[in-house]
């Protein structure tokens, strides 16, 4: 039975595959979801099936960046999370390899800062990714209780109580499902799972790659602008299920996704000016932010929502 929330995870992860990197920001989350619930296979439970799950996947799929801004306690814990800084040897910040990572956060974190850094500086996207496979299992485990000791009970109160809990189930599957896709999703982003987050930085640069902020602009307006739903769908790979443990896929995964952090800055510098152009100085007939992503508070004196890009920097 461990089968089929690791096909969930996996389908998750190839609706965002790096070569096809092009779904970040609110639109792209969205896309990410959508696709990836469409894509599962026909074993899954028949309420992930109905177009609507996968319609309320891709909106769940951003909540992650919605928590944002919430407090300083919160986002201080969150916000590393949702990225890793690996270094052009494939250790994290010079510390611990990345398919060798612990596989705890507490053992990372001390791995971490015997090489001078810490979690907070280097994000713990892997850690996001495999909890979310793990509360996704989980939930799984509880709805096929949740059902079985429906069909099998005598007891017509206990009946009432299980039918409920599966109700509660599909809808904390369906949470649960957004979130891990959001953090597959930026695990498919070069730019958050590199040193090279946002330009080359201060590093042996021989091919001269841009130094200028380019995460930002490329992960929001650039897709917002530029990529559709359709677009993605049609240069999905086909399903290839990962059968060896999370921890191992999802290094996997980041691995492929940072190998393709080169490939994008080898891109014309040509390229950059009107994404940035366009982040700075949207045109006439800009979309307008859509909800929830607005640029001012939703309500007076209010903290400002969506002021940064879905960026994590
Ligand atoms: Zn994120």
């Amino acid at each position: 039975m461990r089968l089929f929330p690791r096909s969930l995870v996996v389908l998750a992860l190839l609706a965002a595959t790096p070569t096809q990197a092009f779904a970040w920001g609110a639109t792209g989350h969205r896309i990410i979801g959508r696709l990836a619930v469409r894509a599962l296979p026909p074993e899954i439970p028949a309420f992930l099936r109905a177009p609507a799950a996968a319609v309320e996947v891709g909106e769940l799929s951003r909540e992650p960046d919605r928590w944002k801004d919430a407090g300083k306690t919160h986002d201080s814990d969150r916000d590393p999370g949702h990225f890793l800084d690996l270094d052009d040897t494939g250790r994290v910040l010079g510390g611990p390899e990345l398919k060798a990572l612990p596989i705890t956060r507490a053992e990372y974190e001390t791995a971490l800062r015997a090489a001078g850094t810490d979690s907070w500086k280097a994000g713990y996207l892997p850690y996001s990714i495999v909890d979310g496979w793990q509360q996704l299992a989980k939930d799984f485990a509880y709805l096929r209780v949740d059902l079985a000791a429906a069909r099998t009970t005598r007891i017509a109160t206990h009946r009432a109580w299980f039918v409920a809990d599966a109700a509660r189930r599909r809808g904390l599957i369906l949470r649960d499902l957004g979130t891990l896709s959001h953090y597959v999703g930026d695990g498919s982003q070069p730019l958050h799972v590199s040193i090279h987050f946002n330009g080359w930085g201060e590093y042996p640069n021989p091919e001269g790659f841009t130094q200028d902020k380019v995460h930002a602009p490329f992960e929001g307006a650039f897709v917002r602008n530029n990529i559709t739903e359709a677009a993605v769908r049609s240069r999905m790979t086909p399903l290839e299920i990962c059968m060896k443990a999370p921890e191992a896929c999802t290094a996997e995964y980041l691995s492929a996704a940072n190998a393709a952090a080169i490939p994008f800055y080898r891109r014309p510098a040509g390229l950059w000016a009107p994404i940035l152009a366009a982040a700075l100085s949207p045109p006439n007939g800009w979309p307008p932010a859509p909800p929830n992503c607005a640029t001012s508070s939703p309500w007076p004196g209010g903290p400002a929502l969506g002021s940064r890009s879905d960026g994590h920097r």
